[in-house]
């Protein structure tokens, strides 16, 4: 009979981080409050316990938010509202979140929380990090499928006991899966204390769209509870005194045709986007790329360089597109890249490797190598659409 693990501290419910902007949700917050009631509901059944969703929510005039949490999912409202929190602020947006977490109060008894989940988006990409780091657990970042039970566990250090590994099983296992090598492979990464120190909260950082948010309900029932603000001036240093949104340098949201570039333009970059842009006039296209291109970090040409940068991204965490006509050109097909091309009406692809995933939903694929392809696919699109080439 193996060993069963118990944790040398009190932890309990699923907590989750659900940033605001402009005091709306963003939608990963109501997507991960739909997911975590989901979570914690069967997790309730499979354990018969009666653990909470807890919401933890920052910003000014903020008592409708706090309503929507409950009416999404949560049953507990963690809430600080004071002008200063307005908008998203790193460090006083961390200071709040260790003290609601690790205090106790009317509502709180246990240690820290079981579970905790954060947005992949900008903001919450970094608040998951400094707030883990607050407090002294590990984060799994940018999962996508979330499931808990218990896990049989031998591990070289983790449950090395003397000379012997031995197999242990840690209950109640958040399971946190994320994509991996440009989408390929899914990891499942795990979270668990060891003899010496307990690695809690389990916490990862949720990539947006991953979940189904729920319908308001308003006969949901919840219960808020204050963090004092308690911030002194130090922790204020950063002010924000004006916010403007950026105008959009490439909208390609409505763009009825899109030549987009991939990873397969390394072996010349600069030649790889002058082809790309030469396709693209021809046919009254503009031009994305994938996120494989933008971390590439290519050395081009100078005048090419927005043609690299994150404003021609496609894909989950880039722009959504649904053209006519979407060309990808050595592009692979990771799933983050699909989910913002696959409602284009046509899928033309070109890939040197005549297994890459693309191909699965191009309605067109060439084989070759795009320095050849491209010369040959504009010359022939340059012909038929009555032009001299
Ligand atoms: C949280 C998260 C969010 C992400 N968001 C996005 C996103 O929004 N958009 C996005 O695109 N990615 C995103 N990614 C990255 C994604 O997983 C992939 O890494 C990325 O899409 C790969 O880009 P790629 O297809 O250009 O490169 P690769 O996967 O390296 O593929 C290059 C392709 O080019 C082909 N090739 C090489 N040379 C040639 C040639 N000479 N001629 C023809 N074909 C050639 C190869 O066969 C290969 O199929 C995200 C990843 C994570 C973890």
């Amino acid at each position: 009979m193996p060993l069963t693990w118990t944790s040398k501290g009190n932890y309990q419910d699923m907590w989750v981080f659900c940033e605001q902007n402009n005091n709306q949700f963003v939608p990963c917050s109501i997507e991960m409050l739909g997911e975590a009631r989901r979570l914690m509901d069967k997790y309730n059944k499979d354990y018969s316990a009666d653990e909470k969703v807890v919401a933890v929510v920052f910003g000014y005039q903020i008592d409708a938010l706090v309503q929507e949490a409950i009416e999404r999912g949560a049953d507990v409202v963690y809430s600080c509202d004071d002008r200063n929190l307005e908008h998203f602020l790193l460090e006083p947006y961390t200071k709040l979140i260790a003290k609601a977490a690790q205090g106790k109060d009317t509502y709180k008894s246990y240690d820290e929380p079981r579970y905790f989940l954060f947005p992949a988006t900008n903001n919450g990409r970094d608040i998951s990090a400094t707030a883990l780091a607050a407090l002294d657990s590990g984060l799994a970042s940018d999962s996508n499928l979330l499931y808990i039970n218990d896990e049989l566990i031998r591990h070289p250090v983790k449950t090395k006991r003397g000379d012997k590994v031995e197999e242990i099983v840690y209950p109640r296992i958040l399971h946190m899966k994320r994509p991996d090598f440009s989408g390929f492979e899914w990891s499942t990464i795990l979270c668990i204390d060891d003899e010496e120190k307990d690695f809690h909260p389990q916490a990862c950082s949720v990539i947006p769209g991953s979940f189904k948010a729920l319908e308001r309900n308003s006969q949901r029932k919840g219960i808020r509870i204050p963090v004092s603000f308690g911030l002194v001036a130090k922790d204020l240093r950063t002010k924000i005194v004006k916010r403007e949104a950026l105008p959009k340098e490439a909208d390609l949201t409505n763009k009825d045709v899109i030549v987009s570039l991939g990873r397969g333009i390394a072996k010349n970059p600069t030649q790889g986007i002058k082809l790309g842009l030469e396709l693209a006039q021809v046919l009254n296209a503009d031009v994305g790329i994938s996120r494989g291109v933008v971390t590439a970090k290519y050395p081009v040409d100078p005048a090419y360089m927005q043609y690299i940068r994150d404003v021609r991204q496609v894909g989950e965490t880039g722009q959504k597109v649904k053209p006519k006509v979407y060309i990808a050109l050595g592009i692979s097909g990771a799933i983050q890249h699909k989910k913002g091309m696959d409602k284009s009406k046509m899928i033309i692809s070109v890939n040197a490797d005549p297994n890459a995933p693309i191909k699965e939903f191009s309605d067109v694929f060439i084989e070759g190598d795009i320095f050849e392809v491209i010369p040959k696919l504009e010359a022939h699109l340059a012909r038929a659409l009555g032009g001299t080439k």
